[in-house]
């Protein structure tokens, strides 16, 4: 068998760590198989990184988001060099890891982006895989070694570092599962699988042992961290077997499967919560055609990826139109739309950054009516307000003020019957 195994940062996170993480590819290689270890920096690396990129150009760090360091968002020469940066904490990582199974008798080699022929598009910190050499990992499992590939990285057509954005590490396991044509790619991680929402908010919820492309895939762009999206995308579309697992046991994990007509889709499967929204009203712009397309379409053209949105029914020809952007665009957001002019008039804006936004997933949605509102009842018997609302095929989201995320996410994880059946001794 070809085995992928990704190590994800607090998996790697001390020299105790990586041992033990190297010992357990080095009993699968003596096992017989052919191993590819992908690892992430060591946990807190990246954003120790980024801190230094932040305090050397004087950013505060305000505003959250893939890269905090969005006061220089577009800023190619700088988001190059960020790049550059933050490639090192793999590198050094997957080093580390390699000398780690050559201590342990095993025979190792660590590779970088380029080395193991990452090529990616020239979009620095957000870069897209275009396609994977593998001659050089061939070479490399061929001759018996395990190859340690640093995650996250690759190299663009000009010979650049670039990074995939955070929690690239995922879908560089994944892409090279499929290049290699690997039996699974395993992802290593500090929780034991994929849960019905974050344990560490939710300590009921209980471990999935399978779950759909489309169920995760919308999990994880929805605020489940546990695997990076694209990867997820990855997997569906090039049939890679994903078996998402803890780094600190061998217990069965959650495996990602395609959707199957003997499966018994769960209405709800999860529920996920985002912190890093933001909410913008434009009050009082005239209701006339072309104006939405003017609000949306100056901010499509800065790259703001505009997510929930209502206008609201217009009185006097006159309405409001509020939307959700990721809350590290918001200034600029803001900014581009004091800029604008609908009929020769400015627009008034306000925003507000304390709203996350609480998604509730699930293939079942497709034939259960009534979700959303069994949703909002829940919400309101404990006095939640809901400030917006958006529903999909498999989805509904609720927008929600700040101090209520992670009651609304308890509460709507209880309404579904997600958690743990309560223990019949208690
Ligand atoms: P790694 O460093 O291994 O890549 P991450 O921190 O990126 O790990 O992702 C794992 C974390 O994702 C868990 O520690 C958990 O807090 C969080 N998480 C959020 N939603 C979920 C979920 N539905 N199931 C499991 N973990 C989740
Ligand atoms: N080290 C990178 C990050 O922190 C990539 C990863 O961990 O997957 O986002
Ligand atoms: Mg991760």
């Amino acid at each position: 068998m070809l085995v992928v195994q990704k190590f994800g940062g607090t998996s790697v996170a001390d020299l105790a760590r990586i041992r033990a993480c190297a010992a357990r590819s080095l009993r699968l290689a003596r096992d017989g198989h052919q191993v590819v270890v992908v690892v992430s920096a060591m946990a807190g690396e990246t954003n120790r990184l980024i801190g230094l990129a932040n305090e050397l150009v004087g950013y505060d760090g305000s505003g959250k988001g893939p890269y905090v360091s969005h006061a220089k968002a577009g800023d190619t020469a700088h988001e190059r060099e960020l790049d550059q940066l933050l490639a090192t904490g793999e590198q050094a990582s997957a080093a580390l890891f390699a000398m780690a199974v050559q201590s342990q008798g095993g025979s190792a080699v660590s590779l970088v982006g380029r080395q193991i022929g990452m090529v990616t598009d020239g979009a620095f910190t957000r870069a897209r895989i275009r396609g994977i050499r593998r001659e050089r990992i061939d070479a490399e499992l061929s001759a018996g070694r395990i190859v340690v590939a640093a995650g996250f990285q690759g190299v663009d057509a000009s010979g650049n570092v670039t990074t995939l954005g955070r929690g690239g590490s995922d879908t560089s396991a994944v892409a090279l599962a499929a290049a290699l044509g690997a039996d699974v790619c395993e992802i290593l991680t500090d929780v034991d699988g994929v849960y019905t929402t974050d344990p560490r908010l939710v300590p009921s919820a209980r471990k999935i042992d399978r779950i759909t492309h489309e169920e995760m895939i919308e999990l994880a762009s929805l605020g489940a961290k546990v695997l990076q999206i694209r990867s997820v995308a990855f997997a569906r579309r090039f049939g890679v077997p994903v078996h998402v697992r803890s780094s600190l046991h061998e217990r069965e994990g959650t495996w990602i499967v395609p959707e199957s007509p003997e499966m018994e889709a769960p209405v709800v499967s999860g529920v996920a919560l985002d912190r890093n929204e933001a909410k913008v009203t434009v009050v009082g712009v005239p209701d006339v055609p072309g104006t939405v397309a003017t609000i949306f379409g100056a901010l499509g053209d800065a790259g703001i990826v505009v997510d929930m949105i209502i206008q609201n029914a217009s009185r006097d020809g006159i309405t409001d139109v509020t939307f959700t952007v990721p809350e590290a665009d918001l200034e600029r957001a803001a900014g581009i739309l004091t800029d604008l002019r609908i009929e020769g008039r400015p627009l008034q804006v306000v925003t507000d950054p304390r709203i996350c936004k609480i998604s509730i997933v699930g293939l079942g949605m497709r034939t259960h009516a009534g979700v959303a509102s069994r949703a909002f009842r829940a919400l309101a018997a404990e006095k939640i307000n809901v400030e917006m609302v958006s529903t999909s095929e498999i989805k509904v989201s609720v927008v929600v003020h700040e101090r209520y995320g992670e009651l609304a996410l308890r509460v709507l994880h209880e309404a579904f019957g997600l958690g743990e059946a309560p223990d019949a001794s208690g």
